[in-house]
């Protein structure tokens, strides 16, 4: 008995010492679930499913893609924050991220501690959309149809912590006017009520809405970013239609859980970077106006300190418009 604890005990050290290598080299050797935190069908399941595509084929096992819907976004956050850190469950976010900690005050993870980041992955105008038959035909109309119905016009969003929220409640501000918000899961159910002009108004990535545009499905009243962009050339940013400093770009990062081993992490990442060369994936995203993000920012280190910049950037904006959901 006494000679064989220490045996046992100097046995077991052995096998957890060679427990992480072990597990490196077989990794991964199952499927791999990548969670979208809005519906399907909508622009950040477009991206993370065309994504998993590649990402599958580079890491030899399935990406099954599982969207877990609410609060803009914060239970997939929080969901990923306490999964299991075993290197199978990651999370495909935007702007929310960074937005949520000003918005929420009784959030369930922190952007900065509960992960392990792993990259950027590709940068989203955002357009601003009407329903077809919206009386206003440009955004010069658009601007004084809302001053003067505002009151009965119907914002689509995908809740607190969305861009399309962010987005929306930006373009309130800069009017000065106050809409009715309609919440959906994601703005894929935004757009549909969009398209079955249920709603009025709707700000969502070209990731969903160029086809619509393309289609004449939807009014179009112009982009988010500062610089007009090349897949809707003739498409003028709001900033240069007299919404000044109007910029709304939506970026999207992977994650996993905090303490998912580092070979893991590092195994996901290198898949991420030829997945983001793929002539599938840099093809579909060009197609729907995305830019994939350059390489410097393919990388957990890139992705930490976007999330730090991007929460500074925010919270004073977000508190001082008094935005916070509870
Ligand atoms: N576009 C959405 C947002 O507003 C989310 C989505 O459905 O992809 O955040």
């Amino acid at each position: 008995m006494t000679l064989r604890l220490p045996f046992a005990t100097a046995l077991s050290a052995i096998v957890l010492t060679l427990a992480p290598a072990a597990q490196a080299a077989d990794y991964p050797s199952r499927p791999i679930t990548l969670i979208v935190p809005f519906a399907a069908g909508g622009p950040t399941d477009v991206v993370a499913r065309t994504l998993g595509a590649e990402l599958s084929k580079e890491l030899g096992q399935p990406i099954v893609v599982e969207n877990r819907t609410g609060a803009g976004g914060t239970l997939a956050a929080a969901y990923v924050a306490n999964a299991e850190p075993d290197g199978y469950t990651y999370l495909i976010h935007h702007n929310g991220m960074a937005t949520a900690t000003a918005l929420y005050s009784n959030l369930k993870f922190d952007p900065l501690k509960s992960y392990a980041y792993v990259g950027e992955v590709v940068d989203v105008p955002m357009t601003l959309l009407g329903r077809k038959n919206l009386p206003p035909a440009n955004m010069a109309e658009f601007i004084e149809y809302a001053r003067a119905n505002a009151d009965k016009i119907n914002l689509a969003n995908a809740g607190p912590g969305a861009v399309s929220q962010l987005c929306g409640s930006l373009l309130q501000q800069a009017l000065g006017v106050k809409f009715t918000t309609i919440p959906y899961q994601g703005t894929g159910p935004a757009m549909a009520a969009l398209l079955g002009e249920q709603v009025d108004v709707l700000c969502d990535q070209t990731t969903q809405t160029i086809p619509h545009i393309a289609a004449g499905n939807v009014k179009f009243y112009g982009v988010t970013t500062q610089e007009r962009i090349s897949k809707l050339p003739d498409a003028p940013t709001l900033e240069e239609q007299g919404l000044k400093g109007f910029e709304v770009k939506v970026w999207h990062g992977i994650y996993a859980p905090a303490g998912t081993p580092p070979a893991a992490v590092s195994r996901f990442n290198s898949a991420l970077k030829t997945a983001l060369k793929s002539p599938a994936f840099t093809g579909k995203m060009a197609d729907l106006g995305a830019e994939i993000v350059s390489e410097d920012r393919q990388t957990p280190e890139s992705l930490q300190k976007w999330v730090k910049s991007e929460i500074d950037k925010w919270t004073p904006v977000l508190k001082a418009e008094g935005m916070n959901v509870n």
